[in-house]
């Protein structure tokens, strides 16, 4: 690809800046050492966050592709920085679960970890003033966010993204519990999954020990967060032969 530079700041969010670049169809993304909670109410800076959540989404979205899954991963520009397709993000947080942890514990109160069968799947509508509110797919069409369609369509991807990244994370001896995704339209109308794919958006254990590996460390302050995804990341290079 021909050198791309980074041009304006059109986002600058809680864990990443986005930048146009002399592409209109590129966009330059830049992870943050910020880590939040508390939908952002708490903020802390932490030392190379930025370059494991970039090391690991990179690898697995790469991974995603190579299994056929659309998405907005191009290329890395340096350790903490990536080009993407620009997407129109859809304003919906598409969360499956596996096993029962988190706000599912607390709204249902179920027992920590029992198995979901089948996944659970969730909708939340993005928006820092309401809380990102849970939405149905009613209310998600007659608001026009989807039509019916493209919301089977995004809940039928992340259902295989899901059985993917069980996959890939059971040879690393690692449990996938739940996770987060976001999609968006690219410039020719397509729905492709957007966003991250670090342990700040999912759940994931050691499968035999059960410890947190993802953002959990940092929520119940259970110790250095970055000692983690370092141990993340070195598990998923030796996964892929690096
Ligand atoms: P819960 O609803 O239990 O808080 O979260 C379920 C899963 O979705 C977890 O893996 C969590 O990391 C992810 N998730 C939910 N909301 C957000 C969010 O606003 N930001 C991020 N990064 N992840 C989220």
């Amino acid at each position: 690809m021909n050198k791309l530079d980074k041009k304006v700041m059109i986002a600058d969010g809680k864990a990443k800046q986005i930048f146009t670049t002399n592409d209109p169809e590129l966009v330059w993304i830049h992870s943050k050492n910020q880590a939040t909670a508390l939908n952002g109410k708490r903020k802390v800076q932490i030392e190379d966050k930025g370059y494991y959540t970039n090391q690991i989404s990179g690898r697995l979205f790469e991974y995603l592709t190579k299994k056929g899954i659309k998405n907005h991963f191009v290329e890395a520009v340096n350790d903490t920085d990536v080009i993407s397709k620009r997407l129109t993000m859809i304003p919906l947080e598409v969360v499956t679960r596996n096993y029962a942890s988190g706000h599912f514990v607390t709204k249902y109160a179920v027992k920590p970890m029992i198995h979901l069968v089948p996944p659970v799947q969730e909708f939340y509508y993005k928006s820092d003033e309401l809380d990102d509110p849970m939405i149905n797919e009613s209310q998600i069409e007659a608001l026009n966010i989807l039509n019916a369609d493209q919301l089977a369509y995004i809940s039928a991807e992340a259902l295989k993204i899901n059985d993917l990244l069980k996959v890939i994370f059971a040879d690393m001896n690692i449990r996938l519990v739940d996770f987060k995704v976001e999609f968006g339209f690219d410039i020719h109308n397509n729905i492709i999954l957007g966003d991250e794919l670090s342990p700040d958006n999912m759940r994931i254990v050691d499968e035999t020990t059960g410890k947190s590996l993802d953002k959990d460390i940092f929520r119940k302050n259970l110790g250095s967060l970055t000692a983690v995804y370092d141990d993340v990341l070195n598990r998923l290079k030796k996964e892929l032969g690096e």
